[in-house]
């Protein structure tokens, strides 16, 4: 199969063994056969985080990304609770969109997208109200690539007797992640991002004792209930609803892959890919937006060089005719792109990569090294 380097913000590029793992015979998915696979696959999600299978558990859904925010949002808040959405860019404030939809009491506490939160004012607020009962924050903001310290957010939230879920959407899988180390409850991810699977499975991980205790918490969505569809699983080993079968069959052989690379391995190899970008970005005298010592080391975002020739679209095209695909960014009143280190692709494909972008900048005529 023809290889494309997807250097977006997932989906990722993915194996040709995770590819192929979808074309299977005919199953149903209420087979014991089905069963025993989502069993190992729950199983390995909590381990990939360093979970204890005494303590946390895994539950899947049939969704992008974004249905884990939901779920999240809507199960895990108490009668008389508040969320406090601590806010740096694009995904929180989709988190706080979800809250907008279900009408649930929120603080959407917001600080620049290029800074980091400042624990001191997160502290004044979860002071101050004492009704909140869940902290949210996002790990890596994808919008823009900086790394949340979610580890003191967490000590915080459980200072002030709060959950603390986190939107590890674009980290899980890559960036190493003890879910206890970092005081999470709840994280969540895709089987499209770190995992390089396929999309159409989502997963959160996170504490059984918390979900056990949202039996009791008010419903708000049928489909996108965090306890029924637990509860399903431990009674019947299956999703409530109809899985996406071949989708789950590529996600168990990219989680095979997974433990085969190995966890620091494939970090190492996501830090190169990181490291070649950069370099390459810089040798033709692009800047970036966030401080480099706060960047998760998965998306560098990029803004658009002062240059009257520069048109991203052009650019993108060019690109992708040539098998590379980038993005555009994600920060409202800056014209940015962003270029992303997932996926199953090394260092050599960044070089390719920016001989492309190199030929298309001669090709547009924008000067380089370019300018702002
Ligand atoms: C990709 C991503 C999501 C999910 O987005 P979808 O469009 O639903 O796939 C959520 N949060 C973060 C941080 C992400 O990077």
């Amino acid at each position: 199969m023809e290889r494309k380097i997807l250097l977006n913000p997932g989906p990722a590029t993915t194996t040709d063994t995770v590819k192929q793992a979808q074309i299977v015979p005919d199953i149903c998915p209420r087979e014991t056969e089905f069963v025993e696979i989502m069993k190992e696959i729950r199983n390995d999600l909590v381990k990939i985080v360093h979970g204890d299978l005494e303590t946390y558990t895994s539950v899947l859904f049939c969704g992008s990304g974004t249905i884990c925010m939901d779920v999240c949002l809507n199960s895990l808040l108490k009668a008389d609770g508040k969320i406090l959405i601590v806010n740096n860019g694009a995904y929180s404030s989709r988190a706080a969109e979800i809250c907008e939809y279900y009408h649930l009491p929120y603080i959407d506490l917001r600080f620049a997208f290029d800074e980091l939160p400042d624990c001191h004012k997160i502290e004044e607020v979860l002071k101050e109200h004492k009704e909140i009962s869940l902290v949210y924050t996002t790990h890596n903001e994808t919008g823009t690539g900086i790394l949340n310290p979610i580890r003191q957010i967490g000590a915080l939230a459980h200072q002030y007797g709060a959950i603390f879920v986190v939107d590890t959407t674009s980290t899980y899988a890559m960036r190493p992640i003890d879910i206890e180390k970092e005081n999470v409850d709840f994280c969540m991810a895709s089987a499209q991002k770190g995992l390089m699977a396929m999309t159409g499975i989502s997963f959160i991980v996170g504490k059984k004792a918390i979900i056990e205790e949202s039996k009791a918490f008010p419903t708000r969505s049928y489909y996108c209930n965090l306890y029924m569809q637990y509860q399903y699983f431990e009674e019947h080993g299956e999703m409530h609803f109809t899985p996406p079968v071949q989708t789950v069959y590529a996600m168990r052989q990219a989680i095979r892959e997974y433990f085969a690379e190995g966890e620091q391995a494939k970090w190492e190899r996501h830090k190169r890919v990181f490291e070649a970008l950069h370099q390459g970005l810089s040798e033709l005298g692009f800047t970036d937006v966030i401080k480099r010592e706060w960047q998760a080391g998965l998306v560098v975002t990029v803004p658009y060089p002062k240059d009257e020739h520069w048109n991203f679209e052009k650019m993108h095209d060019y690109c992708y005719e040539r098998g590379f695909t980038i993005y555009p960014g994600k920060i409202s009143g800056t014209e940015t792109f962003r270029l992303c280190a997932l996926g199953a692709i090394d260092e050599e494909d960044i070089h390719a990569f920016f001989k492309v972008l190199k030929a298309g900048l001669i090709d547009m005529g924008v000067n380089i090294p370019v300018t702002y």
